[in-house]
């Protein structure tokens, strides 16, 4: 990703600043893509390798209805520290994206800065 996706995926959020925790994390279990494979047993087999996993996960989650709602739960629940796949990002984009996302929320979101 560019920087400049960097900034537009953190801007995207701005729309759910004021969307409470609760109305977040309902939104991500009734439609996560996640969700729905495991309900329904079509999950992938993961394989306990981190890249092969994330390249299992990251198709899951670009088609997923709910990946911007996803991606600002995961940086107000754990910010900068999670592994994995979530919200469509890898690692590393989700980190330069969340660092952004910090930014525009003055700093003072959950999740602190590394
Ligand atoms: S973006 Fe990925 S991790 Fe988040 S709810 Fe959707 S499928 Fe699950």
């Amino acid at each position: 990703m560019s920087e400049e996706l960097f900034d537009q995926v953190a801007a995207e959020l701005d729309v759910f600043e004021p969307v409470p925790d609760e109305e977040l994390a309902d939104a991500v279990r009734r439609s996560g893509s996640c969700g729905w494979l495991n309900t329904s047993g079509d999950m992938p087999e993961w394989t306990g390798d981190d890249r092969a996993d994330r390249e299992l996960a990251a198709p899951i989650c670009a088609a997923c209805p709910v990946r911007r709602e996803c991606l600002e739960w995961e940086f107000r629940t754990h910010g900068y520290a999670q592994a994995g796949v979530w919200g469509a990002l890898a690692e590393d984009d989700r980190r330069a994206v969340f660092l952004r996302w910090l930014d525009r929320r003055d700093g003072t979101a959950n999740g602190g800065r590394p």
